[in-house]
C-alpha cells in the first residue's frame, strides 16, 4: 500500500489508493488497457470537487491530464471546440467568453474539470452543459473500444446523464457546439425561436427586473440593497454581453460561496427532489409552506434546503461534518472528518428526510 496515492478532494477528506494513473495521451491510456490493467475496481476522477472518497480506494484510479483546445468548425452561426478533458473549466469558460464564442458564460467558476461535465451535467443560472455539448469521445476501459456519443445518447437530465451508470467510460474529450449571438443562446436555452424584437423586449425586463432587485433603505442611513433572486433571469437575457455576465457569476460565486481552499466542502451535497405534480400536491396539503421550483410541465423540485431545515439539519454539527445555516445543502468539514463520517451523515439526513417525508434524498456527489 503506496501511502503517497492521495486523492485530492476540495472536502478534505484523507484518502489514498491503490495507485494513480495520470492519462497525459491517449495512446498512452491504451497501452496501458492492452496490459489488462483496467478492472472493476478502477475508478475515474476529475478534479475531485464533487467527489468524497473513503479513506482506502481498493484499486487504480485513472485522471486525465489530456488539455488541447482546439476549434474544428466555425461557421458565420456556430463554432465547435473539441476540449481535452484535464482542461480545466474555468479555464474553457474563459477561453470561449475571450473569443466571443457563446453559451457556457453563465456555468463560470463552476469548480472541476472539463471531463466531468457531461457526467454531472453541471449548471448554474439557468444553464445546463448539456444545452452546448454536441459529442462526448470516450475510451471504455473494459473493452478497450473508443466511441462517439452524441447529445441524445448522453441522456442528459437534472445532474445525470448516461455516464452516471458506466463507470468504465472515460471521456477524453467534449465537442461543444457554441454560438456566435446572444439571441440563438437563448433560443438554445429555451427551446423556442425568438424575433429580433426579443432584444427591445430584454431590455424591458431588464429595466423591470433592476428595479425589482434593488431596494433602498434610508434607516440608519441611506443604503442600496442588492437582492440576488431575480439573477437567474438577468442572466438569461439576450442583451448582457457574455462577458459582463461571466463578471456578474464570478463576483456572486466570489461572495456566496463557500471556498473548498478555506472549508472543504464539495458545493451542493444533495439533488433538489424531482416530484410528480400529483404527490407534490398531497405534500403542500401538509406542508402549505413548503418551497419547491417548477421542473416541467408533469414535476416539481423540491427545495433540498427546505426538506433538510424542517428536519432540523440547518446549522448542524455531527461526526466532524457541519451543514450550512443558510444552505444545509451544503456539508462542511469541521476540521478532521473522514469519507466515511460523511457518508454517515449523508445516511443520517437520508433517513430523517425519507421518514418525515417519504422522500428519497440523492446525493450529487459521487462515494468513491
Ligand atoms: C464550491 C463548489 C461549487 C460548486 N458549484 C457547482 C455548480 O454551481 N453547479 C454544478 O453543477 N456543480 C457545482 N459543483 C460541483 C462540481 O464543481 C462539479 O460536479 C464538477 O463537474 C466536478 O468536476 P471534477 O473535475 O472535480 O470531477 P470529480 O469530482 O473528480 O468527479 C465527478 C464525477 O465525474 C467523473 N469524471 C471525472 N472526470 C471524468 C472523465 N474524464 N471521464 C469520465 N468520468 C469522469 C468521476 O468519475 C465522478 O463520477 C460545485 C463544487 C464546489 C466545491
Amino acid at each position: 500500500m503506496n501511502l503517497s496515492n492521495k486523492i485530492q478532494n476540495s472536502f478534505k477528506v484523507k484518502s489514498h489508493c491503490t495507485e494513480i494513473f495520470k492519462v497525459h495521451t491517449v495512446d498512452s491510456l491504451v497501452s496501458k488497457g492492452k496490459g489488462g490493467l483496467f478492472t472493476s475496481k478502477t475508478s475515474i476522477v476529475g478534479g475531485g470537487y464533487n467527489i468524497i472518497p473513503r479513506s482506502f480506494v481498493d484499486g487504480l484510479v485513472v485522471q486525465s491530464n489530456l488539455s488541447t483546445i482546439e476549434t474544428t468548425e466555425d461557421d458565420n452561426n456556430h463554432v465547435l471546440v473539441k476540449v481535452g478533458s484535464g482542461v480545466v473549466w474555468d479555464d474553457l469558460v474563459g477561453f470561449t467568453v475571450s473569443k466571443g464564442y457563446l453559451g457556457l458564460e453563465n456555468l463560470s467558476l463552476i469548480p472541476g474539470s472539463v471531463g466531468a461535465a457531461p457526467v454531472q451535467n453541471i449548471g448554474a443560472y439557468g444553464v445546463e452543459a448539456s444545452t452546448f455539448i454536441q459529442t462526448v469521445h470516450c475510451y471504455n476501459l473494459n473493452t478497450g473500444i473508443f466511441s462517439d456519443l452524441s447529445k441524445d445518447e448522453c441522456e442528459f437530465g437534472y445532474r445525470t446523464s448516461h455516464f452516471k451508470s458506466k463507470p468504465e467510460l472515460f471521456i477524453c474529450y467534449v465537442t461543444f457546439r457554441l454560438c456566435k449571438s446572444n439571441l440563438s443562446v437563448k433560443e438554445l436555452i429555451h427551446s423556442t425561436k425568438y424575433s429580433k424584437l426579443e432584444f427591445l423586449k430584454d431590455t424591458l425586463r431588464l429595466i423591470r427586473l433592476s428595479f425589482k432587485s434593488i431596494t433602498l433603505k434610508f434607516s440608519p442611513r441611506p443604503k442600496i440593497k442588492f437582492s440576488f433572486s431575480c439573477i437567474r433571469d438577468i442572466l438569461t437575457l439576450c442583451i448582457l454581453p457574455a462577458k459582463i455576465k461571466r463578471k456578474i457569476v464570478s463576483v456572486i460565486r466570489t461572495k456566496t460561496l463557500h471556498n473548498p481552499d478555506k472549508i472543504g466542502n464539495c458545493g451542493c451535497f444533495f439533488k433538489c427532489p424531482i416530484l410528480p405534480y400529483a404527490e407534490f400536491e398531497d405534500l403542500r396539503n401538509q406542508f402549505p409552506e413548503i418551497e419547491w421550483f417548477e421542473h416541467d410541465k408533469q414535476s416539481v423540485k423540491i427545495s433540498a434546503c427546505w426538506l433538510m431545515k424542517k428536519t432540523n439539519w440547518a446549522g448542524k454539527k455531527s461526526n466532524n461534518v457541519l451543514t450550512d445555516t443558510k444552505r444545509p445543502v451544503v456539508l462542511l468539514n469541521a476540521g478532521s472528518a473522514t469519507g466515511e463520517d460523511v457518508l454517515h451523515v449523508m445516511s443520517q439526513i437520508q433517513h430523517d428526510i425519507k421518514s418525515k417525508f417519504n422522500i428519497s434524498l440523492e446525493a450529487e456527489v459521487v462515494i468513491l
